[in-house]
C-alpha cells in the first residue's frame, strides 16, 4: 500500500520516438526513480496526455514520421494544460541550428544522440526538481495564506474559466459572494488573533459545505469569501447560500457584539445567470455583490 502511494508521488516522465530501442534503454534507466509512460508518435503522445493528463517532463525525439517532435512540442506550448510542461528533445539532428530551433521552440534542453545516459539521468533530475519547485510556487501564489482556501487571484482566473464554459454550453452560472456580519466589532472587542481565527473557521466550513467537485470558494478579501457554483441555476445556488448561512451559525463561534446573534454569521448575495455574449463576469459579481448589500441592509444573517 504504501509503495503505492510512494508510486503515485514519483514524477512522470513521457518518452516520445518512433525508434523502440531508444525508448527501451532510455526508459530502463529512469524507470528506477519515475513514473515512465513511452509513446512512438506525436499522436499517440497526445493521447496518452488526454488520458492520464499531463507529464512533469517529456523527453522528445526530432525525426519521427507524421508529426516531428518540434510540431509536437509547439503543439504542447499552445495548450494550457501542458505548456508548463519542461521539453527535453533528444535527437540525432544536433547541429547548432536544429538546437537554436528547439530551444527557441521552448525546449528546455537539448540532448545530442547517440547520448551518455548517466547525463541523460542528471539532466532529467535537474529538470524534474525545478518543476517541482515551479509547480510548488505555483500553487502557494493562488492560496490565501490564513485560511489556505483559494485567494482572490484564483478566483479571478477561475470565474473567467467557468464563465466562458457556461457560454460555451448554454449552462447557467451561479456566483455567491458573503461577509460575516459586524466583523470589526468582533475584532475590535476580541483582537486580530482571534479574528483570524474565526476567518480560518469560516473559511473552512465554506470549503466543506460544497460537494461537487465543479464547485469553488474563495477568500474575496478581508471578511469577504466568494463561491462560484458551474452548471448551478438559482435554485441550486440558493440551497447552497442557505447550507453556508447555517453552517457557519451552527458553529456557535461566540459574538457578543453583533445586532443579528449570539454567534458568528454572515449574509450571504447570490446571482445566476446563462451568460451570453453581451455580459461579462464583472456583471454577474456586481450582481451578487448588490444582493450581499440588500442582505445586509435588510438584517443581516441572511441570503438574498
Ligand atoms: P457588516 O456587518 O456590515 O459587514 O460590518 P463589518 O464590521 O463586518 O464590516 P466592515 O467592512 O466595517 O469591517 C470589516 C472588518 O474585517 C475590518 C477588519 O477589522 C476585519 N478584517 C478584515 N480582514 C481581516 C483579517 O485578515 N484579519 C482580521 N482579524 N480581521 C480582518
Ligand atoms: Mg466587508
Ligand atoms: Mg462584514
Amino acid at each position: 500500500m504504501s509503495d503505492n502511494i510512494d508510486e503515485e508521488k514519483k514524477a512522470l516522465i513521457l518518452i516520445v520516438d518512433d525508434t523502440p530501442t531508444n525508448i527501451q534503454v532510455l526508459a530502463e534507466s529512469l524507470r528506477a526513480d519515475y513514473r515512465v509512460r513511452v509513446a512512438g508518435s506525436g499522436k499517440a503522445a497526445f493521447e496518452i496526455i488526454a488520458k492520464v493528463g499531463a507529464p512533469d517532463l517529456i523527453l522528445l525525439d526530432v525525426m519521427m514520421p507524421d508529426m516531428d517532435g518540434y510540431e509536437v512540442c509547439r503543439r504542447l506550448k499552445l495548450a494550457p494544460e501542458t505548456k508548463n510542461v519542461p521539453v527535453i528533445f533528444v535527437t540525432a539532428k544536433a547541429d547548432t541550428v536544429d538546437e537554436e530551433y528547439g530551444l527557441n521552440l521552448g525546449a528546455v534542453d537539448y540532448i545530442a544522440k547517440p547520448f551518455h545516459l548517466p547525463i541523460v539521468a542528471a539532466r532529467v533530475r535537474n529538470h524534474i526538481n525545478l518543476k517541482i519547485k515551479t509547480d510548488l510556487l505555483e500553487s502557494q501564489v493562488m492560496l490565501d495564506g490564513l485560511t489556505n482556501i483559494p485567494n482572490r487571484r484564483r478566483f479571478d482566473e477561475t470565474l473567467e474559466i467557468e464563465w466562458k464554459r457556461a457560454l460555451r454550453d448554454g449552462m447557467p452560472l451561479s456566483l455567491i459572494m458573503l461577509d460575516i456580519d459586524y466583523f470589526k466589532r468582533y475584532n475590535d472587542h476580541y483582537g486580530h488573533g482571534v479574528g483570524d481565527n474565526c476567518l480560518k473557521k469560516v473559511a473552512a466550513s465554506l470549503a466543506g459545505s460544497i460537494d461537487r467537485p465543479s464547485d469553488f470558494v474563495a477568500r474575496y478579501g478581508g471578511e469577504e469569501f466568494v463561491a462560484i457554483l458551474p452548471d448551478t441555476d438559482a435554485t441550486g445556488a440558493r440551497v447552497i447560500a442557505e447550507r453556508f448561512c447555517s453552517h457557519v451559525e451552527s458553529m456557535k463561534i461566540a459574538h457578543g457584539f453583533s445586532d443579528v446573534s449570539n454567534f458568528v454569521t454572515v449574509s450571504v448575495g447570490l446571482a445566476s445567470v446563462i451568460p451570453t455574449i453581451d455580459m461579462t463576469p464583472t456583471d454577474l459579481l456586481s450582481r451578487a455583490d448588490e444582493r450581499l448589500y440588500q442582505a445586509k441592509e435588510s438584517g443581516r444573517n441572511r441570503v438574498c
